[in-house]
This record gives C-alpha cells, sequence and structure tokens, in this order.
C-alpha cells in the first residue's frame, strides 16, 4: 500500500479564515493544500439568507493583500458580492483548494498528523483548522421543542420572508441574526420578536468599522499593559444596519421577554399566557465545527479548544483560526482575520525552522 501523500501544511476549510490563511502560508513559501467541503467558493456566506448584508462597507471588509471593490449601489455588500470576492481571491493567488473534500478525523501519527478525508488521507507537519461555525447551529434546550406542531428553523435554513407570508412567526434572538431576520420579516409576517434581554442597539453610526476600531483600540491597550477598554461587548449587541434602524424606527422591533415552553401550537410564558403561532425561527447561535478534531482529544471546558494565540496549548502542530475571539481578536470576521491567519502561518514556519522567531 502506498503511504498518503504528505505536505508540510493541511488547511481545513476554504471559507475566508482558510483563504487568509493560505495567501500567509504562501508568503513563507510554505507548502500547503486547503480542503473544503463545499462544492464551491464562499464557505458559509454562499448560504446566508437573500437580504444579508455587511455591516461594513466593502473596504472593511478584506482579506490580506486585496481590498474588496466596492459593490455598485449598496453601501454594505450583500452576500453574493462577498462570495464573489472569495471566488476572485483564490484564484488571484492560485490557493491550492480541493472540493468537495469532507475532513473527518485529524490523529497523531508520530512526528507527523495524518488528516483523514472522505475522499482520502493527507500526512502534514502543521494543521489548520479554519471550519467555522455555521455548520453547527445551537438550539436551546427548550421544553416542548418536541410536541410543536408548526415549523421549526435555524437561522442557517432561513432564506426570505416569502415562504412565511401572513404567518404568526416568532423569532427567537436578540444579536444580528434575530434582529435582521425579524426585521425581514416584519412587513410580510404577524411577527413576535423574543429576546432573553433587552436588545441592545448599537447607536446608528456604529457598523463594523466602529467594531473593529473598537477591537483593535482593546488589543492594543491589552498589549501595552493598560486597562481594559472593554471592547465591542461594551458598545452593545445588535448593528443598526439600514434595514434593522427602519424596522426599529416604524415601531416593528418591539421584542417581547422569551418564553418559557412550546405547546402543540405555540409558546407559553412564565405567566400561563400563550401566543399561538405557525412557525419558529431560532436565532441562536452557532458553535465551533469541530468535530473533525475530536480523535486529538484536546477538548476543554466549554466545547473549546484551549489555544495560546491561534496554537493549540496541548497539541502544538495544530492551529485554529476564525472560531471566535479565542482564536484572535476580530478573527470569525473578514477584516479581522489575517492578522491571526498571519500569526498562525509565522509560528508554523518558526515551528518548520525556516524563520527566525
Ligand atoms: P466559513 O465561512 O464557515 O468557512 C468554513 C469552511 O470550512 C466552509 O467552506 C465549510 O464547508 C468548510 N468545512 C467545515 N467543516 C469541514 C470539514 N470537516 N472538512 C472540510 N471542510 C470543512 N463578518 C464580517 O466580517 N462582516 C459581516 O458583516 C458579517 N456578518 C455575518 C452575518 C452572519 C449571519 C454570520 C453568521 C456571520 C457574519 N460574519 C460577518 C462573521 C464571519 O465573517 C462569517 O461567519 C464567515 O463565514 C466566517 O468565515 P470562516 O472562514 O471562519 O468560516
Amino acid at each position: 500500500m502506498t503511504a498518503p501523500p504528505q505536505v508540510d501544511v493541511v488547511v481545513i476549510g476554504g471559507g475566508q479564515a482558510g483563504l487568509a490563511a493560505g495567501y500567509h502560508l504562501r508568503r513563507l513559501g510554505i507548502e500547503f493544500v486547503i480542503l473544503d467541503s463545499q462544492a464551491a467558493p464562499g464557505g458559509a456566506w454562499q448560504h446566508a439568507w437573500d437580504s444579508l448584508h455587511l455591516f461594513s462597507p466593502a473596504a472593511y471588509s478584506s482579506l490580506p493583500g486585496r481590498l474588496m471593490p466596492p459593490q455598485e449601489g449598496e453601501n454594505y455588500p450583500d452576500a453574493a458580492h462577498v462570495v464573489g470576492y472569495l471566488a476572485d481571491y483564490e484564484q488571484r493567488y492560485e490557493l491550492p483548494v480541493r472540493r468537495p473534500v469532507r475532513v473527518q478525523g485529524v490523529h497523531r501519527d508520530g512526528e507527523l498528523l495524518r488528516v483523514e478525508a472522505d475522499s482520502g488521507t493527507w500526512r502534514a507537519r502543521a494543521v489548520i483548522s479554519a471550519t467555522g461555525t455555521w455548520w453547527r447551529p445551537f438550539l436551546p434546550a427548550v421544553p416542548g421543542r418536541e410536541v410543536f406542531t408548526g415549523r421549526q428553523l435555524h437561522t442557517v435554513e432561513y432564506r426570505s420572508p416569502v415562504a412565511f407570508a401572513g404567518q404568526r412567526v416568532v423569532v427567537v434572538g436578540g444579536g444580528n441574526s434575530g434582529a435582521q431576520i425579524a426585521a425581514d420579516l416584519a412587513p410580510h409576517a404577524d411577527l413576535l420578536w423574543v429576546t432573553q434581554r433587552e436588545p441592545r442597539f448599537l447607536a446608528d453610526d456604529i457598523d463594523g468599522r466602529a467594531l473593529f476600531d473598537a477591537a483593535t483600540a482593546r488589543r492594543r491597550a491589552l498589549e501595552r499593559g493598560q486597562a481594559d477598554t472593554g471592547g465591542v461587548a461594551s458598545l452593545g449587541d445588535v448593528v443598526a444596519v439600514p434595514p434593522v434602524r427602519a424596522a426599529r424606527d416604524a415601531g416593528l422591533l418591539k421584542a417581547q421577554p422569551m418564553f418559557t415552553r412550546l405547546t402543540s401550537d405555540g409558546v407559553e410564558w412564565a405567566d400561563g399566557s400563550r401566543a399561538a403561532v405557525d412557525a419558529v425561527i431560532w436565532c441562536t447561535g452557532f458553535r465551533p465545527a469541530l468535530s473533525h478534531l475530536a480523535p486529538l482529544g484536546l477538548r476543554g471546558p466549554r466545547g473549546q479548544i484551549p489555544t495560546h494565540g491561534t496554537r493549540a496549548v496541548d497539541e502544538s502542530r495544530l492551529h485554529l483560526l476564525g472560531y471566535g475571539d479565542w482564536t484572535g481578536p476580530a478573527s470569525a470576521t473578514l477584516i479581522g482575520v489575517g492578522r491571526p491567519a498571519r500569526d498562525a502561518a509565522r509560528a508554523i514556519a518558526e515551528q518548520f525552522g525556516t524563520v527566525r522567531p
């Protein structure tokens, strides 16, 4: 039997984080392959709902090396524009993306890591995992979910208000997805928006640019040993993108407290009051898609893998990129992933002894 092919680095995931990693590995002259389970470029952006727009202008949504071009007629580009940008990015830098290839498990194999996928096996000196969160929707354990006879879906399944026209719909969740989907539905459906706490809208002049600046200021302050500025979290939860602002100003985004259970035909609050509904849309977030790393046994409390920067604390050949702040400040954003991607590539080059620390 021939041994599986060996490369210096396998990058798992060909969304924005995997591409940013590829850009920096290429610059450092490191051989790599990117394995991506999607059939086409664009990562999770291919699956966004129809009206989704970025919360930052194009120039503030760019990966390393190439500015996102503006989208004609749109201050805030839509998801299709992001897909086009990512497709162009991987072509322009000739990034070696193989798809569709789904990685099933990463295993220790002596000096190397063995990456087993549905269509082959690779051995690598280092692995960068950049598989995102979209693929692991989170649903809270609310009693009665199994008895409700209406339709239940998560953010990842929502496309447009058309399917809900005239229906009574509950949108659950006070984050950006919940607010945007509630705003999308409000003119078409009989909307009930429920949130765990009163929604915290960011000031209207705060978009992704200001959030990125706040995150950068926080990182710099902490690096200098200065007081924590609080960063983005201190500002609010919901970016008042134009459709959210319009719905809020029209009085259509009044949130109700979270219900305590579902009944066969609706929802019920702690005081016994009820509402009959046709559908429940759970905009309740995501978790990192890390099941392919299970064979390495690295999970810490809360399901995350402990990291120093991007490097897994208990497996120095593994880097995690793009899942959230725990893998680098703002690393789950287009503009923010460049820096941790560069740090991961540099750390790997140091591990290989090809650059000085
Ligand atoms: P993904 O885009 O999910 O890419 C991961 C890739 O890995 C996918 O192609 C997937 O198929 C693949 N994969 C997964 N598992 C495997 C496996 N086992 N084997 C092989 N391949 C695998 N960020 C911004 O900067 N601006 C915004 O305005 C913005 N808006 C957002 C709105 C929403 C609703 C959401 C959910 C996120 C938003 N983000 C935004 C955050 C972030 O930019 C996106 O979530 C982005 O898709 C993350 O990119 P990623 O590369 O980390 O993951």
